[in-house]
């Protein structure tokens, strides 16, 4: 326990590049799928070998010297390796978030102060602290996040 304030951070778009893996998979795939984004709920590996989005791992070190900070994110029903591939992915880029993984389809339920998530889908929306919608007009980039949470001596 802390008494640090809360922060949940969402993984796929905010931390993971699911986007950019998705179309290298796309690009080397034998099946041709009518909606793209069928393969996140077919592939074995796209959780896997999906990058960091830039800025993302530093910016996640920086909130932890002030923030209790976990990692809040949904992991697609249909596709029970990207359950597993979550959490290895977590463990390589993020070993800080050592038993600090939550998946879950309802983000609503969870106790905290900040969630920051690129959509309102799965409870985001309705989260109960503030959701910092990253990625739009009000948060453009991970900067913009920091500099919002982080305060300037
Ligand atoms: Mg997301």
């Amino acid at each position: 326990m802390t008494n640090k304030k809360v922060v949940y951070i969402d993984l796929d778009g905010v931390i993971v590049d699911l986007i950019g893996e998705l179309n290298h998979e796309l690009s080397t795939s034998t099946k041709v799928y009518e909606d793209p984004t069928d393969l996140i709920d077919d592939s074995e590996t796209i959780f896997l070998n999906a990058k960091p989005i830039p800025h993302a791992l530093e910016s996640i070190n920086e909130l932890e010297k002030h923030y209790d900070v976990y990692i809040l994110s949904t992991a697609p029903w249909h596709n029970i390796h990207s359950w597993s591939q979550k959490r290895i992915w977590v463990e390589k880029y993020l070993p800080s978030m050592y038993k600090k993984l939550i998946l879950t389809h309802h983000k609503e339920q969870l106790i905290g102060d900040y969630l920051i998530d690129d959509r309102t889908k799965n409870g985001a929306g309705e989260f109960k602290g503030e959701h910092i919608h990253i990625f739009t007009d009000q948060f453009p980039t991970w900067q913009s996040v920091t500099d919002y949470l982080i305060p300037k001596n």
